[in-house]
């Protein structure tokens, strides 16, 4: 699984960073978290192929995080797309797509489906669970945490050779979850497999205040997106406009025990981006804290 900070600005852009959008790519598909003006041209310059984009998770409606969808509708559209794109967002998105859509001559010759996700909400996206929270921004707002099923527990061939199972097939009927029998004696798969073990997992806060709720449903996430909007130094700014500072976002993931977090939506009042980071990462007390740029990508593996 891997995600792509394709934008990595707030509010609005600058030379160097794009209005928020990131990509995470799974088997082959790519499900978009917000989709900023630029969207699509930073999609072309990376690795994801645009037409990859199957589901785009909405945090919330202000401008920043929503422009880049028509354009992005549009270009699918006369690159001859067929599959259905699916925007999931709070409440009122489909009345906002389809505000959108209205823009065109004729809607796109493929399915654009919208879901109004209610606040605790829950739907899969390819094996992918998604939660939805409400989180505390100046609009109806969502974060997302994004959870991979659980695996199967490891196989263990001591435990299994001890209890007479021979090497081979039934081996391989065990790790698929079916019994044996040796000698009139059933060997079943929990006798040789380990415990389940956690799948991977992504939190996704979108613009928000540090949010209790939020942290408390990424709890053990393999990786944290939080905005960073604003400097330290300017809590008062953030509390006011419904944002974090880096120390804040920072502190969030601690509460999540999230083990990386990474920092996007930039304001470009931020200075020093990794001076920010490094104040951040003492705040977090441990040496995964990362102030995405544009382009920027994390492979995120398995957590055992
Ligand atoms: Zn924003
Ligand atoms: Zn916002």
């Amino acid at each position: 699984m891997e995600v792509y900070f394709l934008g990595t600005s707030g509010g609005v852009p600058s030379p160097e960073r794009s209005l928020p959008c990131t990509a995470v790519h799974r088997n082959g598909r790519t499900v978009l978290l917000d989709c900023g003006e630029g969207s699509q041209r930073r999609l072309m310059q990376s690795p994801v192929s645009l037409m990859s984009v199957d589901h785009i998770l909405l945090s919330h409606h202000h401008g920043d995080h929503v422009t880049g969808i028509p354009g992005l509708v549009q270009t699918m559209d006369l690159f001859s797309r067929e599959r259905p794109l699916t925007i999931h967002g709070p409440e009122g998105t489909v009345d906002l797509i389809d505000d959108m859509m209205n823009m065109y001559d004729g809607p796109p010759g493929y399915e654009v489906q919208v879901n109004d996700v209610p606040p605790e909400g829950s739907f899969n996206i390819d094996g992918l669970q998604v939660y939805a929270v409400p989180t505390q921004h100046s609009v109806a707002s969502l974060g997302f945490v994004l959870r991979e099923a659980t695996r199967p527990g490891r196989f263990d061939p001591g435990a299994a050779k001890a209890l007479g199972v021979p090497e081979g097939p039934m081996f391989s009927r065990l790790q698929s979850g079916m019994d044996v029998e040796i000698g009139g004696r059933k060997v079943i798969p929990e006798d040789v497999m380990g415990e389940p073990r956690r799948g991977r997992s992504i939190a996704y806060s979108g613009d928000t205040l540090p949010c209790d709720d939020f942290a408390i449903a990424a709890r053990d996430v393999c990786l944290m997106v939080h905005e960073a909007t604003f400097p330290d130094g300017m809590e008062k700014r953030a509390e006011e406009s419904g944002h974090s500072t880096f120390s804040q976002a920072a502190a969030v993931a601690k509460r999540a025990n999230s083990r990386m977090l990474v920092l996007t939506h930039i304001s470009p009042r931020v200075e020093d981006p990794v001076e920010m980071e490094k104040a951040a990462m003492e705040a977090l007390g441990g040496p995964f804290v990362v102030a995405a740029r544009d382009m920027d990508s994390i492979q995120v593996r398995f957590p055992d």
